[in-house]
């Protein structure tokens, strides 16, 4: 499932060419996503500018100078632009022809993701209150408040997208890795000095895996439609038996809340 840098790096790879860009034409799919997309929001699209791409959370947004689209990969969604002779694929639900002849498509086989056309101030209700871990509102103080009279794991909390947006399985297993921090820690117990290490290897982690262009565990493919490499350097994640790459003490996996943890116990208390 694509997380906040899988989604970072379909922005930044979209951001490039489409910026600029007329949608000439937009063409949908007979079957449906599972939250449908609505016949009006075609008619609200032709013709309209995309003015800059942003993202919130695991949301991509584009804005349309006036109206946003918005684009959740959900499990297996991808968003990818190609030249005009690009084949038809199954699963392709939303096509977007620029006016410069290239398709910008939604594809999904799972159709678990979603997308929808929003007045400006609708947008911020639709992408969730919880804070962005790349944005200037995610500070220790602000992660330390969240985690008080909270009877959760951190593992828990920090996969809770109504607290902390964009972070899943994967990325939390590392970030915690990389704070020294036991996947089943009660967040309560967390002290203010903790939630520092946490927000340093959080922003460690994120930039490390957007440089390597996100992790590509099964269909994640960039804008480009491009995979990316950082599985390749994930420390903890999927590692269970395997030698911590710091102290060579085994990896551990144990379930929390029901998904996978992997934790050093060593390296991690
Ligand atoms: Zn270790």
């Amino acid at each position: 499932m694509p997380e906040l840098p899988e989604v970072e790096t379909v922005v930044r790879t979209l951001r490039q060419s489409l910026v600029g860009r007329r949608l000439a034409n937009i063409r949908v799919g007979r079957k449906r996503l599972r939250v449908p997309w609505s016949v009006a929001w075609v008619d609200l699209l032709r013709g309209r500018s995309v003015g800059a791409i942003e993202r919130r959370g695991k949301w991509i947004m584009i804005d349309l100078q006036g109206p946003w689209l918005l684009v959740h990969l959900g499990m297996t969604g991808r968003l990818t632009l190609a030249g005009p002779d690009r084949a038809r694929e199954r699963h392709d639900h939303v096509i977007v022809e620029l006016d410069d002849g290239r398709l910008l498509t939604y594809n999904d086989p799972r159709r678990f993701g979603r997308l929808a056309v929003l007045e400006p101030e609708a947008v911020g209700a639709e992408t969730g209150a919880g804070l962005d871990p790349l944005g200037e509102a995610f500070t220790p103080a602000a992660l330390f408040a969240l985690t008080r009279e909270r009877r959760t794991s951190i593992k828990a909390l920090l996969m809770d997208q109504r607290r902390v947006a964009g972070l899943g399985n994967i990325y939390v297993n590392e970030i915690l890795f990389r704070a020294g921090i036991r996947p089943r820690r009660r967040a309560a117990r967390l002290r203010l000095v903790d939630c520092a290490r946490l927000v340093r290897a959080t922003r460690g982690v994120l930039a490390a895996a957007i440089r390597a262009g996100g992790s590509s565990i099964s269909d994640y493919r960039d804008g480009r439609g491009q995979p990316g490499w950082f599985q390749l350097r994930h420390q903890v994640y999927d590692r269970a038996g395997s030698p911590c790459r710091r102290c060579a003490t085994p990896i551990r996996a144990q379930v929390i809340v029901g998904r996978s943890s992997f934790y050093c116990p060593r390296c991690q208390t």
